[in-house]
């Protein structure tokens, strides 16, 4: 069994694992850069190790400093969180080497996802549908032109190791191809030093739905349903929702088998998430995330499973305790991300919190690491919490987050509460009438009426 585990991670993640060791008796090993020596992550482990200086590939990206402080407080796992090396498969197997347990899946399974062109192969294999595309990496310009014509326009243009929505560009007509080839093989060349590029047929109007799964090694898998994420701003999910308002039970459950029985074809294990896009009816594989998702509480508050504590449990080598058959979907959950940035320009906010109040109540969950006269710093990821709700249905579900929104108080800081306040009253928004453009389209449609 896993007695003490080192969350390689920061901020409401590293909270939140910490929370499913502690109920499951398990110790907790903190590690944190000088920046963060205050954070509430710190302060709520049993131990703590500082790693390095604030600059994240310094510390929370340091491999050495993280075994190191896994070694010195004698951590027999590692949970990675999400970001930071949570998907990097040499990381996951020098884990492995030094004798720790990593809490995800095996080095192969994140290295196969990782490399997005080789996922899509896989998973076509195993009888998952994936947007129409090229059949591997595009080299040249003519092969772009090639298959833009094949595919038809529009075309997206995406990065093989692509995340973040970098190195991801759309191509409407052969004038643009050239140049969107171009700026996409950039982009990914300086985000991840991999300029190999694919394309796909560009969906005009598509929702983001994803399914998550649970897998054992005794090869049980089962899947919890799906999230909604359509609502983005740059490829960047801002609000999530559980059920999908454009899914009905038949779908939900097909899907849902499909992508189990693939998932236990690929002899998967661990907590995973495919990504799809989902346009009149029928589902395209984007990616498999191999790790646990910002957003998997809304998961959580629909079937009451812990995911974290299923992760712990399957890396110690239990079998899953639930069958699909012990699966109900019960309500309907929306969670919000809540960043530090100016809510309608988006422009970063860190700083002093002065005043700090989270909201509560029957179905209101507030995942965070922020405190009154705490700092956010500037050298992270902006989201400072996630508010998430829970109703028995999604009108229930929405005025409870009406409330909530209102009685969350987080001063000193500029956030992004107040555009989650007005998207929650926003027809089309109540009515689950939205796509993945469709966030854009509202902010740019306020912004040519001359803005707020
Ligand atoms: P990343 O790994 O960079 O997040 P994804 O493949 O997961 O990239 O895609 C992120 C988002 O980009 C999707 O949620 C969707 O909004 C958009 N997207 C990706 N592929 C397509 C496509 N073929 N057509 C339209 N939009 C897409």
């Amino acid at each position: 069994m896993i007695e003490k585990v080192l969350i390689a991670n920061r901020g409401e993640i590293a909270l939140r694992i910490m929370r499913a060791c502690r109920e499951m008796g398990i110790k907790s090993v903190a590690v944190h850069s000088t920046a963060d020596a205050n954070a509430m992550h710190v302060r709520l482990a049993d131990e703590s190790v500082c790693i390095g200086p604030p600059a994240a590939r310094d510390s929370y990206l340091s491999t050495s400093a993280i075994l190191s402080a896994a070694s010195i407080t004698g951590a027999d796992a590692i949970h990675p969180g999400y970001g930071f090396l949570s998907e990097n498969a040499d990381f996951a197997e020098m884990v492995g080497e030094h004798g720790i347990t990593f809490i995800g899946p095996t080095p192969a399974h994140i290295r196969l996802m990782g490399d997005k062109i080789a996922a899509k192969q896989a998973v076509l294999e195993v009888g998952i549908p994936c947007v129409p595309g090229s059949d591997g990496e595009v080299h040249t310009f003519e092969d772009a032109e090639r298959w833009a014509k094949e595919i038809g326009y529009p075309v997206l243009i995406k990065a093989a190791a692509g995340g973040g929505g970098r190195g991801m560009k759309v191509a409407r007509s052969e004038e643009e191809i050239h140049e969107a080839f171009d700026t996409a093989r950039t982009e990914a060349e300086a985000s991840f030093g991999n300029g190999a590029v694919y394309m796909e047929r560009y969906l005009d109007r598509p929702r983001h739905i994803e399914i998550q799964v649970l897998a054992d090694n005794e090869g049980n898998v089962i899947h919890l349903g799906e999230r909604d994420c359509s609502l983005q701003r740059r490829h960047q999910k801002v609000l999530e929702e559980s059920p999908s308002p454009a899914l009905n039970a038949e779908e939900r459950e097909k899907i849902g088998e499909t992508v189990s029985n693939a998932v236990c074809k690929l002899g998967y294990c661990s907590a995973g998430t495919v990504e799809f896009l989902y346009e009149d009816g029928e589902f395209f594989f984007i990616e498999m995330n191999t790790r646990l998702q910002v957003e998997h509480p809304v998961t959580e508050a629909v079937t009451g499973v812990d995911l974290v504590r299923e992760m712990i449990r399957i890396a110690a080598g239990a079998p899953l305790d639930v069958k699909q058959s012990d699966i109900r979907f019960n309500g309907h959950s929306i969670e919000c991300r809540i960043n530090a940035e100016d809510p309608f320009t988006f422009a970063p906010c860190p700083g002093m919190v002065k005043e700090y109040h989270a909201p509560g109540g029957l179905g209101v969950r507030v995942d965070s690491g922020l405190y009154s006269g705490y700092k956010v710093p500037p050298h992270y990821d902006s989201m400072i919490a996630k508010l998430i709700v829970h109703g028995r249905t999604r009108e229930e579900c929405l005025m409870r987050l009406r409330g909530s929104l209102t009685e969350f108080v987080i001063d000193g800081i500029k956030t992004t509460v107040p555009l989650h306040q007005e998207l929650i009253m926003n027809s089309e928004f109540i009515n689950g009438a939205y796509d993945i453009h469709w966030l854009e389209e509202y902010l740019k449609k306020i912004e040519d009426e001359g803005g707020r």
